[in-house]
């Protein structure tokens, strides 16, 4: 085998690494922000079923336009869009990998606010459009001001915002959305993959979309709707968007296994949302006990907690994994993060690092 060195790769690739959470085979995996609540039986009978019904077809291209799946999406959204302003794909990042071919690509730049989630940069890099970054003001928030200002120094060709934000967890205002849409000239894209964690009753981008052709707000099933496996991200924007998304598919790229399984899970929203209370509920423990620990937890609207205190975090991480659980070392100085899990996860997660301390 040759190395990659010796290929004649793109030369902006050369020396890049790839996305690379650990994929371990461990009792608990609090490490990648997925709901950990197994998936209820009669979804999956439902799903199993909707699968196999296709699987009579399956001789056949799927569907190009996933209009079934559009349509239920749509619905989730509780008709807030319509199903011709929905797009989806394998996955968010799939999603936002469209945004980019789309909107962004030589020539182009797109502004992120880091510590944010890696796959912006990543695919930014991977799609050829420069990534350029903005601070955050205390304890990673983002204030209107502080992100306008960062629009008007890097007069950016799409915006990149993450609500709440990952790996931080920290909320976003929706004052903050409307100031850097107002203030940028491109596509903004809140990223919402974790939306349904935040606080009851709090608003969201979707929301803003009426009358913003340029907002573009993408979510997931792989978090909350415990649907991680199926590879299931969509997007909600202008209908025009959306045809923008359709230059750079490739064809038929939603299979229609992919396709039957969302529509028939859809179907049992509620049942596979059921979980979500008892996650939010497990996620402000972990903030309440990290602190008692002596830990520096940050505020967090999404189903992780980012720690501060940590003194050695590759140490506490390995600790950890000798016990069977597996956290993140997300590459900030002296934190970890920490997915919100069941209760018996967060109970084992909480022991074993009390035992060994900070
Ligand atoms: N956006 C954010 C903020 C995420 O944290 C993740 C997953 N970690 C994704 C998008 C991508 O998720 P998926 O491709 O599974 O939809």
């Amino acid at each position: 085998m040759t190395s990659l060195d010796e290929l004649p790769i793109r030369d902006d690739l050369r020396g890049q690494s790839p996305y690379g959470a650990p994929q371990k085979s461990v009792r608990i995996a609090l490490n990648v922000n997925e709901n950990t609540h197994p998936v209820p039986d009669e979804v999956v009978a439902h799903v199993a079923a909707a699968v196999e019904r296709e699987l009579r077809s399956i001789n056949r291209y799927p569907d190009r336009e996933f209009t079934a799946l559009r349509e239920s999406l749509a619905g989730y959204l509780a008709g807030r869009v319509r199903p011709e302003q929905v797009w989806a794909a394998n996955g968010s990042n799939e999603v936002i990998q469209h945004v980019l071919q789309a909107f962004g690509g030589p020539g182009r730049t797109v502004l992120g606010f880091p510590p944010t989630y890696s796959m912006h940069s990543i695919i930014a890099a991977s799609t050829g459009t420069a990534w350029v970054t903005g601070e955050r003001d205390a304890d990673f928030t983002l204030s209107p001001d502080t992100a306008v200002a960062a629009v008007e120094r890097h007069d950016p060709d799409l915006v990149f915002l993450c609500a709440p934000n990952n790996p931080t967890g920290t909320p976003l205002g929706l004052d903050t959305i409307e100031a850097v849409y107002e203030a940028s000239r491109g596509i903004v894209m809140v990223d919402e993959a974790y939306a349904e964690f935040m606080p009851e009753g709090k608003p969201d981008a979707i929301g803003l979309l009426e009358g913003r052709p340029r907002l573009l707000v993408s979510r997931t099933m792989s978090k909350a709707f415990a649907f991680a496996g199926a590879r299931l991200g969509y997007l909600a924007a202008d209908a025009a968007v959306i045809d923008a998304l359709r230059l750079v598919r490739l064809p038929y790229h939603l299979s229609a296994v992919t396709q039957a399984a969302a529509v028939a899970a859809l179907e049992h929203a509620e049942t596979m949302l059921r979980t979500v209370d008892v996650i939010r509920q497990q996620r402000d423990r972990l903030i309440v006990e990290l602190a008692a620990l002596g830990f520096a937890p940050h505020d967090s609207w999404a189903n992780f907690v980012l720690f501060g205190g940590v003194a050695d975090p590759q140490t506490t991480f390995s600790y950890l994994l000798d016990h069977d659980i597996l956290i993140r070392d997300v590459g900030l100085d002296n934190h970890l993060r920490v997915t919100a899990g069941t209760p018996g996860e967060t109970t084992e997660f909480l022991e074993v690092l009390a035992r060994m301390g900070r």
